[in-house]
């Protein structure tokens, strides 16, 4: 079935009991249990383990990701740490150089006094995995577009190269979602979201959510009893919220991402402009691999501005129609200055604004930048 159909249905089955069109919410933090003592095989237990709603919400991510399982979280950090505290005291994990800072800071700061051995290369040339890699690299890290520079790593040879270290290669889809691209089916084992970005869609709930090929590996095992046993699940509600966006996610992405296009051309033909990063723009030095891996190039961007932080903060200081917020994949268009938001590891240059693009008309928002690049 096409993407947009299973997006509708999935998790959505009409209840037996009611006919309710429109899943109710299921706040119960426990269930009964047999007169015998035992867990009624197939039934929820205790909504930390399971609930009905988290399960429609792991069991329709995990099928728009081609994926077997997914595992849900309380937020896209929480599924990070999930992802992180399943490799052991003296494994190394090979990450891109731009990533979402949450995770160079979680890694290297707290991971680090657990034992964990980080590197962090430039993933747009495959060389730099291969010549990254040791004898206990357990995970290659890839986040394609990253952020905030959308640099294109080759998910298709990124994870050729971990598996020939006998490593696992995860894939952070955040940014691209299964409607752009599933890294599962470039060779990738497992995917990782933010559903606080566009699975949420609304910028009023956070999420996140583990994918992966093989519910049975060693590695997801551990990933879902650290699910259990850190607790860090979303609400029912927090699931519910998703399930009822991800109906209409393949539109909202692909209206942002054919205005994105628009954006990205006039901030490329604008001389107050000194870059713009971009996919989709042939200029790019990812644009023949993000071609070859996404349907489309995404409803992400960010550009530069000569005169660092006080010229990129002038323009945050003029937005009318685009809000200067964090965060990404709403309805509303956001653009941030990154690096004053990152923190004292930020390696963003300081000209630098990120751009989010939600559903408001192209010429509003193109209006909204040239007046604000005054
Ligand atoms: N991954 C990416 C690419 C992100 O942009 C973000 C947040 O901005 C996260 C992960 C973290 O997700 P959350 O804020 O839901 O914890």
């Amino acid at each position: 079935m096409n993407i947009d159909t299973l997006a509708v249905h999935l998790g959505r089955e009409i209840e037996a009991y009611t006919g309710a069109v429109t899943p109710s919410i299921t706040l119960a933090t426990t269930f009964q249990r047999a007169t015998d003592g035992t867990f009624p095989e197939g039934k929820d237990v205790y909504t930390r383990a399971s609930n009905p709603n988290r399960n429609a919400l792991e069991r329709t991510v995990a099928a728009l990701e081609n994926g077997t399982v997914g595992i849900a979280f309380g937020s896209g950090m929480a599924a990070a740490n999930a992802l992180l505290m399943a490799l052991g005291s003296g494994d190394h994990i090979l990450l891109p150089d731009d990533l979402y800072h949450g995770v160079r800071y979680a890694s290297q700061d707290v991971f680090a006094r657990w034992g964990l051995q980080t590197s962090f290369v430039d993933m747009t040339d495959a060389n730099n995995i291969a010549n990254a890699l040791r004898p206990n690299t357990k995970l290659v890290w890839v986040e394609t577009p990253s952020n905030p520079l959308l640099k294109i790593a080759d998910i298709r040879r990124a994870s050729e190269l971990a598996h020939q270290a006998g490593a696992l290669c995860v894939c952070d889809n955040t940014w691209a979602t299964p409607i752009l691209s599933r890294p599962l089916d470039l060779g990738c084992d497992v995917v990782w979201h933010s559903t606080t970005k566009y699975f949420g869609g609304h910028s009023d709930v956070l999420g996140g959510i583990v994918v992966a090929r093989d519910e049975n590996g060693e590695f997801i095992q551990r990933v879902r009893q650290y699910q259990m046993l850190g607790g860090g699940v979303p609400s029912p509600f927090d699931c519910w919220l998703l399930s009822r966006s991800i109906p209409t996610m393949p539109h909202r992405v692909r209206i942002a991402t054919a205005t994105a296009n628009k954006i990205a051309q006039f901030l490329n033909n604008d001389s107050r402009v000194s870059a713009v990063h971009y996919p989709g723009l042939p200029s790019h030095p990812g644009h023949v691999i993000a071609k070859a891996q996404m349907c489309d190039w995404g409803a992400m961007l960010s550009f530069e501005v000569a005169g660092g932080q006080p010229a990129a903060l002038a323009i945050t200081g003029k937005i009318k129609v685009f809000t200067h917020a964090t965060s990404l994949g709403g309805v509303e268009s956001l653009l941030e200055h990154r690096a004053s938001g990152e923190g004292p590891i930020s390696r963003t240059p300081p000209g630098l604004l990120r751009v989010s693009i939600g559903l408001e008309s192209a010429e509003d928002l193109i209006a909204d930048l040239d007046q604000a690049l005054g």
